[in-house]
This record gives structure tokens, C-alpha cells and sequence, in this order.
């Protein structure tokens, strides 16, 4: 089930933020699914909190945001959303590249961070992760 190999995949990464900053508990972790990613987000919910049992992931928030396929011509540069799976250019005609939309990225996380700080204190990460 692919939606179980991406989980772990951000489990992973997860657990490394947190070895490297010193992440007590995570409160959010936001993640980036392109639509082309193959994740059905349900599945992929289900199965992160199947997985992700571990005491620093108690209550953590889940927020999931789709992002639309969008692609870049190859003749005249154009960057463009895909539409019904339309990947010729809407100017030039010519054929373009994928550049977003296949992505699964994990774009941030409020957590909690060790020792002696109050409660309030949230540490925010930016971490890039592509899951292919
Ligand atoms: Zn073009």
C-alpha cells in the first residue's frame, strides 16, 4: 500500500527533526500532497496514525493541503496549471514538463521542544521531503 510507504517516509523524517532540535512532542505537521502523488489522503491519515504510535507524535494535528499539477512548456517557458490532464502548452502548443503536483512535501511542523521552556514555546522547521 503506497500510502503506508509515504507515511513512514514522513515518520522518518519527523523522528530526524526531532533527534536534531530537541522536539519534545510535535503539535502540527503540515504536508503537501500533489494530486499526481498517488496518496489518497484518507488512506494516508489512516495509516500515519496507525503507524506514528510513538509518545512525541501524541496529539499531533495532521493538516494535509492538495496541490494542483502544474507544468512548464518546453519551447517558450510558460508555466501553466494542468487542466483534465492537458499538458500542452495554452500558448504555444508545444509540450512542457510536470514541475509541481507529483510531490508529496512536508512543509512544516509546531512542536514542542525539550527542557526547561514553557509549554507556549512552539520551534517551527521548514524541511523539504519528496517521497520518490
Ligand atoms: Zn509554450
Amino acid at each position: 500500500m503506497h500510502e503506508r510507504s509515504v507515511a513512514l517516509a514522513v515518520l522518518r523524517q519527523l523522528d530526524h527533526i526531532r533527534e536534531s532540535s530537541g522536539v519534545r512532542r510535535f503539535v502540527r505537521v503540515t504536508l503537501e500532497l500533489g494530486e499526481l502523488s498517488g496518496v489518497e489522503p484518507s488512506q494516508f491519515v489512516e495509516a500515519f496514525f496507525e503507524l506514528g504510535t510513538q509518545e512525541w507524535l501524541s496529539g499531533v494535528e495532521l493538516e494535509l493541503r492538495q496541490t494542483p499539477l502544474s507544468a512548464k512548456c518546453r519551447s517558450c517557458g510558460s508555466m501553466f496549471p494542468v487542466e483534465s490532464y492537458t499538458f500542452l502548452c495554452p500558448l504555444c502548443g508545444s509540450t512542457s514538463d510536470l514541475i509541481d503536483g507529483d510531490k508529496i512535501t512536508l512543509v512544516s511542523v509546531e512542536a514542542k521542544v525539550d527542557a526547561d521552556q514553557s509549554e507556549d514555546d512552539n520551534a517551527a522547521f521548514l524541511a523539504p521531503l519528496n517521497s520518490r
